[in-house]
């Protein structure tokens, strides 16, 4: 069964390219275009990993994380926020709410998949090093 991956974005276009992103990764994917969406769908589905805009109509991503890991269904639940707000100012607030991995868009392929795969299977991404070092 392939682990499965909650987006939470209001932007549909941009959700569409993460959905599309992570699919190909290989995951199940789940979309929720609001925090409300997204508690409703984490608490129903529970999710291996969530994906986290901050900036959402209603309440906002930080407000979504402290209530998912305030509730006892959702709080195990990984969360990683995906935003365009920039580290400096809002990285410690989504930290404090709760959040694994902070990544500013547009973010390396590259290091959006290590940092997925990172939480989903911390021991199974060592074969990239040796074999690809080659190239
Ligand atoms: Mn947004």
């Amino acid at each position: 069964m392939p682990k499965k991956v909650l987006v939470v974005e209001d932007n549909s276009d941009c959700r569409e390219l993460v959905v599309i992103h992570v699919r190909r990764m290989g995951y199940q994917v789940i979309e929720a275009a609001t925090g409300e969406e997204a508690i409703r769908k984490a608490s129903e589905q529970i999710p291996d990993l969530i994906i986290m805009d901050l900036g959402l109509p209603g309440m906002s991503g930080a407000e979504a994380t402290v209530q998912l890991k305030e509730n006892v269904t959702t709080a195990r639940i990984p969360i990683v926020a995906f935003t365009a707000w920039e580290e400096t100012t809002h990285e410690e607030k989504a930290r404090k709410a709760g959040v694994e991995a902070y990544l500013t868009k547009p973010t390396p392929s590259k290091v959006f998949e290590r940092v997925i795969q990172n939480i989903l299977s911390p021991h199974s991404s060592t074969e990239a090093t040796s074999k690809n070092s080659s190239r």
